[in-house]
């Protein structure tokens, strides 16, 4: 696809997201969340109340570096405008609507919002590195209907807003009491973020893109853009954007090496080909070893994971510095495939790594608490 092209796909994917704008963010009582605004719009609310611009970069640090959600225990402020805040703001957080932890200690969050939609985001432990990773939503179900995920079945309600995206992580860093100690120490177990939740981050680029950059924001959260890594099932036009403002981790839902089944599989492969798609990635700044970019591929039994596919994928990644995760099928209630075996997904791996790429084989996380992407979504819909 040639430069101008893209613009105007790129426009059309914006403009389509705008349709499915999250709610505002004042609460019925007319006080207005703080939180996913960037400091220019906080200084702004400020400068509406008669307050300075230095309170932004004070209630920056209260509400993204501490974590705090109270502006009375916002010490550094005095008490009356500690009130006056609370008067006109809050500092708000998704409502936990299911809270399950795994016996493998994966813990899944079921999050409301104030409209009543809901989803999920997932707190993956490491126990070897001491740290874990939040998996983050990015919608309310997702426009593309990839045949092997349960999110796929739901149809897009709508975007999440920053609020949303930024909330999710808050609120998992809540429970967790993951925020620095009064001795200032730094939380490590939620110290990385994988969009890889419910809906295509890149279909609702402008709020992903604002919340990213909020987490990065080096006097608050302050995620290296190395901690955070995208998962897009191909979204051409938004790749390219993605890459020159935020420069995170790219991780690309390839699933197949040919056009006709990733056609089947990834719907979304009939407007961007397997070609342009990895066009795109050619294109992604880093490139170097540590910046890999990591091809995801579900392992369905008999569909994608034979060994002339695992060959075919060596061919096409040659040149890019790539890793590639195989993840064995999460099947639910009614999906259409199975699990490759363990033996289909030793070879494919070996061929992968005989060729120079890494290739973890994901390990099943969370199974017991139904931690196939959208299941939880789903089960609450049903109950
Ligand atoms: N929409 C984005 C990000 C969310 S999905 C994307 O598609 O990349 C995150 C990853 O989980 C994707 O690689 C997706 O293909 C994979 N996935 C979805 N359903 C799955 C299932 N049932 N079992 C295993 N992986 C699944
Ligand atoms: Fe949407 Fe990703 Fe699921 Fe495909 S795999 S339906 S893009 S969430």
């Amino acid at each position: 696809m040639n430069i101008e092209l893209n613009a105007a796909e790129r426009e059309r994917i914006l403009a389509k997201a705008a349709l499915f704008a999250p709610p505002p963010a004042t609460l019925p009582d007319g006080r207005r969340d703080l939180v996913g605004m960037n400091r220019a719009e906080l200084a702004a609310e400020l400068d509406a109340i008669g307050e300075k611009p230095f309170r932004a970069k004070q209630l920056w640090h209260w509400i993204y570096h501490q974590g705090k959600t109270d502006f009375a225990d916002m010490s550094s402020i005095a008490r009356p405008l500690q009130e006056k805040l609370a008067a006109h703001f809050v500092v708000g957080r998704p409502e936990i609507a299911e809270d399950q932890l795994s016996a493998d200690l994966t813990r899944k969050f079921l999050f409301r919002f104030r409209d009543n939609e809901a989803v999920e985001t997932v707190y993956i432990p490491d126990p070897v590195e001491d740290r874990g990773a939040v998996c983050i939503s990015s919608q309310v179900g997702c426009t593309l209907s990839c045949r092997f995920c349960h999110t796929g079945t739901q149809r897009l309600a709508r975007n999440l807003g920053v609020a949303e995206i930024v909330g999710q992580f808050m609120a998992a860093r809540d429970a967790y009491g993951e925020w620095p100690s009064p001795k200032g120490e730094t939380p490590r177990l939620l110290s990385t973020i994988v969009l890889m939740g419910m809906g295509e981050p890149l279909y609702n680029y402008e709020n992903v893109a604002a919340a990213m950059k909020i987490v990065m924001d080096n006097e608050g959260i302050g995620l290296s853009r190395r901690r955070i890594t995208l998962s897009t099932s191909g979204v051409v036009p938004m790749m390219d954007r993605a890459g020159a403002e935020l420069g995170v981790n790219l991780a690309v839902s390839l699933h197949a090496v040919r056009d006709d089944l990733r056609d089947e599989l990834v719907p979304l492969n009939r407007k961007y080909p397997i070609a342009e798609l990895l066009d795109a990635c050619r294109r992604y700044p880093g490139g170097s070893n540590a910046r890999r970019i990591t091809f995801e591929y579900v392992m369905l039994k008999g569909i994608n994971d034979s060994e002339a596919e695992a060959r075919e994928l060596v061919r096409l990644l040659a040149g890019l510095p790539a890793k590639v995760n195989l993840i064995p099928f999460n099947p639910w209630p009614g999906s259409a495939y199975e699990t490759s075996s363990n033996n289909a997904v030793r070879r494919f791996a070996d061929i992968v790594m005989a060729a120079g790429y890494s290739s973890p084989v994901r390990k099943p996380r969370g199974r017991d608490i139904l931690a196939a992407c959208g299941q939880l979504k789903s089960a609450a819909n049903a109950g």
